[in-house]
C-alpha cells in the first residue's frame, strides 16, 4: 500500500501562507472553533514536546554580549544563521564594539558583509545603529523595547531577540518566517502580520514562556516543520497540529 499522501508537502505549506478558505468555510488547517481552554491545553503541549526536542534551546547566531547579537541578528534578514556566523567571525574581530561599527567606511562594511544579501541597506543600518549607541547609549544597547525600536534596522523581532537571548528579558515572542508559518499551522493565529500573530501568541501562551516559545518553533520549524516540506509523518507535534498530514 502507497503511504498516505502528506497534506504537509505542499498543502500545509500553503496553509500557512495563505488567506483562502477550505470548502467548510474555515480557514484550511485550522478548526473552525476551538474551545479557548482546550487551545491554551494543546499550546502547553506543543510547548513541552517542543523542550523535550531541543532541550537546550537558544539562537544559533554567535555572540559574545548584546552589541554583536544586535547586529548578527540585522544581517539574518534572508540569511541563514550558518552563513551570518561565517561573517561575523572575522566582523566582529575587527570592528568588536559600536564606536568601531560607527566609524567604518560603509564601502568598506559592505564588501565584509556581502555574501549575506541585502548588504548596501544592512551596511547603512550597522553603521547608523551603532552611531546612535554610541551617541545617544554610551556605546551601550539599551534593554528595552521603546528605544531598541528606534534604532535603524531594528523591528519588533531583532529587539525580541535580543532583549530575550542577551538580556533575558521578556518582552514578546520573536515572530520571524518560521514563528508566522508555523503559528498558523499549529493553528494558534489565524492572523498574518507578525505584530497581529505576536499578540495571539502573547495572548495563548503565559508570559514566563514568550522567549522559549520562538526559540522553539524556529527551531522546528528549520529542523521538521520546513516552509517547503514540512515533515508531518517525523513532527513530534503532529497529533497536536490541526494541519498535520498524518
Ligand atoms: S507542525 Fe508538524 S504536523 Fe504540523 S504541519 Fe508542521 S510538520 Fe506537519
Amino acid at each position: 500500500m502507497s503511504p498516505r499522501t502528506p497534506r504537509g508537502a505542499s498543502g500545509a505549506a500553503r496553509r500557512a501562507g495563505s488567506g483562502t478558505r477550505g470548502a467548510n468555510g474555515a480557514k484550511p488547517g485550522l478548526p473552525r472553533k476551538e474551545d479557548p481552554a482546550k487551545k491554551r491545553e494543546r499550546g502547553m503541549s506543543v510547548l513541552r514536546t517542543l523542550r523535550k526536542e531541543f532541550p537546550s534551546a537558544h539562537t544559533a547566531l554567535r555572540h559574545e554580549n548584546a552589541f554583536q547579537l544586535l547586529v548578527a541578528t540585522i544581517l539574518s534578514a534572508q540569511c541563514t544563521d550558518e552563513r551570518v556566523n561565517m561573517v561575523t567571525e572575522d566582523l566582529f574581530r575587527k570592528h568588536p564594539a559600536p564606536a568601531d561599527l560607527a566609524s567604518v567606511l560603509r564601502e568598506e562594511l559592505e564588501k565584509e558583509i556581502r555574501s549575506t544579501g541585502f548588504y548596501r541597506m544592512k551596511a547603512k543600518n550597522v553603521i547608523a545603529c551603532s552611531s546612535m549607541l554610541v551617541e545617544r547609549f554610551g556605546g551601550k544597547v539599551p534593554r528595552n523595547m521603546e528605544d531598541l525600536v528606534n534604532l535603524p534596522g531594528v523591528g519588533r523581532k531583532t529587539a525580541n531577540v535580543v532583549l530575550g537571548q542577551a538580556f533575558g528579558i521578556t518582552s514578546g515572542v520573536v515572530v520571524d518566517t518560521h514563528v508566522h508559518r508555523l503559528a498558523r499551522l499549529l493553528g494558534f493565529t489565524k492572523e498574518d502580520t507578525p505584530e497581529k500573530i505576536e499578540a495571539d501568541l502573547m495572548e495563548l501562551f503565559p508570559e514566563k514562556d514568550w522567549i522559549e516559545l520562538g526559540t522553539l518553533l524556529i527551531l522546528h520549524g528549520r529542523k521538521t516543520c520546513k516552509a517547503r516540506k514540512p515533515d508531518c509523518p517525523a513532527c513530534p507535534v503532529n497529533h497536536l497540529c490541526p494541519s498535520s498530514a498524518v
